[in-house]
C-alpha cells in the first residue's frame, strides 16, 4: 500500500518539500534542460525522475539507498528551474531532501574521509591555501590522497596566486552614489583574489563606497548545497553578525560567486523555525549579484577608448537558472565600446563543475567540461567571460585539455580591464 507524504514529519523543511512534489505534474518538459538526463539519457537521471525517487523515499515507498546513486549524479545546476511551465521549485527539494537524508546515510570510509577533508577545507581560505599549497608540493603528500582529492589537485594551478589584501573600506571614487556591504568569499580570495580587487575598484569607479566586514567568513553555500546543513548554518550565522556589526546602511549585500549569490538568497529555508529566520531573510533580501547592482545603477565613465574585443560569455548556473540572471551581465559587457558578444549554442547546459561535483562525480563533470569547452571554443571569441569561481577552473583546466587559448576572465575583470583600474 502506498504512504502518503506527509510534511510535518519531515521537520521546518517538509512543506518545501510536498509543495515541490506537489505541483510536478510529470510533464517532461524538464529534461531536455537537465545535463545529466542529456549524458546519461535515464529517466531517474532526470528531474522528473528524481522528483519521483524523492517523493517515494519520503513516502516510505522506497529504501533510500535505492535512490541515493541518482540523487548524487543531480548537479544541483537548476537547469530543469526556469525549463518548468508548472513552477517546480526543485532547488528547495533538493537541498532540503539532501539535508535531511545527509544525517542519516552510510557511506564508504574512503567517500567519508575525503568528504571530511572537503568540508574542512574548502570554506576557510588559510586552511585551503595550506593544504593545496602543501599537496601541490609534496610527492609523498598526494600519494597518500583518496582519488578524489588528487583529482581536486590536479585541477589548481602549479602555483597559487598571492593573496590580495582588501581594506575594511574602499572610497568611492567621484561623487558617491551608493554604498555596499561586500562579501569576499572563501575559495576564490585563494584561487583568483584578482576577482575581489577587480570588483571593489570596478564599485569604487562607478561611485560606490565598498565596506568589507573583517570577521565574515565562507558564506555556508558549499556546503549548503550538499547537504551539510548544521555546519552551513554555523558559518552563515557567522556572517548574519559580521554584517549586522557594520555602521550605518547599505544599499546591497554585494556577492561575485553565483553559487554563493543563490546559496545566500536560500537563507530563509536555512534557517526556517530558527530564531534567525527573520534577520536571516531580511539578509537574503539584500544580497545582489555584483552585475544586477551595477546594470540597476548604470555604468559611469568608462573610457570610450577600447580595443577590439570577441567575448563570449557563460551562465553560470547558479546565476542563471537558480537566481534568472540573464540580462545584467550581458549588458554591462554589451556597454564596453569595440566588444562584440558572442552566444554560446549549447543550451546553457552546465559546465560540470557545480561545487564539489567534480569531485563526487568526474566522469560526468569532465564530459560536461569538453562539452562546455567545445562550445565556447565554437563561439571563436578569444576571451571567455563568467560569474562563478567553480565555472572558471572548470573551463580554464577543459580548454586548456582541448589545446585552446582562450583566455577565462570573470565578468568584473573584464569591466575592471576596460575602465583601466
Ligand atoms: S517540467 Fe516541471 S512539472 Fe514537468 S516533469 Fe519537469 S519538474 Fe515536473
Ligand atoms: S538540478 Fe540540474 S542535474 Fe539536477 S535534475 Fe535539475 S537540471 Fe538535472
Amino acid at each position: 500500500m502506498q504512504h502518503k507524504i506527509d510534511s510535518k514529519q519531515h521537520g521546518p523543511r517538509g512543506e518545501a518539500m510536498t509543495g515541490a512534489i506537489e505541483s510536478c505534474v510529470h510533464c517532461g518538459f524538464c529534461l531536455a534542460a537537465c545535463p545529466t538526463y542529456t549524458v546519461l539519457g535515464e529517466e531517474m537521471d532526470s528531474p522528473r525522475g528524481r522528483i519521483y525517487l524523492m517523493k517515494n523515499v519520503l513516502e516510505g515507498n522506497l529504501e533510500q539507498e535505492e535512490a541515493q546513486p541518482f540523487i548524487d549524479r543531480c548537479l544541483g545546476c537548476m537547469g530543469c528551474v526556469p525549463a518548468c511551465p508548472s513552477g517546480v521549485a526543485y532547488g528547495d527539494l533538493l537541498t532540503s531532501y539532501r539535508a535531511k537524508v545527509e544525517s542519516e546515510r552510510q557511506r564508504p570510509l574512503i567517500d567519508t574521509v575525503t568528504r571530511r577533508m572537503i568540508i574542512e577545507t574548502l570554506p576557510y581560505p588559510a586552511r585551503f591555501r595550506a593544504a593545496a599549497t602543501a599537496g601541490k608540493l609534496g610527492k609523498l603528500v598526494q600519494e597518500a590522497l583518496p582519488d578524489q582529492l588528487r583529482t581536486m589537485l590536479n585541477m589548481l594551478p602549479a602555483s597559487l596566486p598571492k593573496a590580495i589584501p582588501i581594506p575594511p573600506v574602499v572610497a568611492a571614487k567621484g561623487t558617491k552614489r551608493a554604498r555596499v556591504a561586500f562579501l569576499t568569499g572563501c575559495v576564490q580570495t585563494v584561487l583568483a583574489p584578482d576577482i575581489n580587487a577587480a570588483t571593489v575598484n570596478l564599485l569604487s569607479a562607478n561611485g560606490v563606497e565598498v565596506v568589507i566586514p573583517q570577521n565574515q567568513g565562507c558564506c555556508g553555500s558549499i556546503l549548503s548545497h550538499i547537504g551539510e546543513e548544521d555546519r552551513a548554518m554555523a558559518l552563515a550565522k557567522n556572517n548574519l553578525t559580521a554584517f549586522a556589526q557594520i555602521d550605518g546602511e547599505v544599499d546591497a549585500i554585494i556577492t561575485n560567486a553565483a553559487g554563493c549569490g543563490s546559496g545566500m538568497h536560500e537563507y530563509g529555508l536555512l534557517f526556517a523555525w530558527q530564531p534567525e529566520q527573520k534577520m536571516a531573510e531580511a539578509f537574503a533580501a539584500k544580497v545582489k549579484d555584483i552585475t544586477v547592482f551595477l546594470d540597476e545603477l548604470g555604468l559611469v565613465g568608462i573610457p570610450e577608448n577600447q580595443p577590439e574585443r570577441k567575448v563570449a560569455y557563460h551562465d553560470a548556473c547558479h546565476l542563471a537558472h537558480a537566481q534568472g540572471v540573464t540580462d545584467p551581465p550581458r549588458n554591462l559587457l554589451s556597454a564596453i565600446p569595440n566588444l562584440t558578444l558572442c552566444e554560446l549554442n549549447d543550451g546553457g547546459l552546465c559546465c560540470g563543475s557545480a561545487g564539489t561535483y567534480n569531485l563526487e562525480q568526474p566522469d560526468i563533470a569532465a564530459q560536461l567540461g569538453r562539452m562546455k569547452a567545445q562550445a565556447i571554443a565554437d563561439t571563436g571569441a578569444e576571451t571567455v567571460v563568467m560569474g562563478n569561481i567553480g565555472c572558471f577552473t572548470q573551463v580554464e583546466n577543459h580548454l586548456a585539455k582541448m589545446g585552446a587559448t582562450i583566455r577565462v576572465m570573470h565578468t568584473v575583470q573584464l569591466l575592471a580591464q576596460a575602465y583601466g583600474v
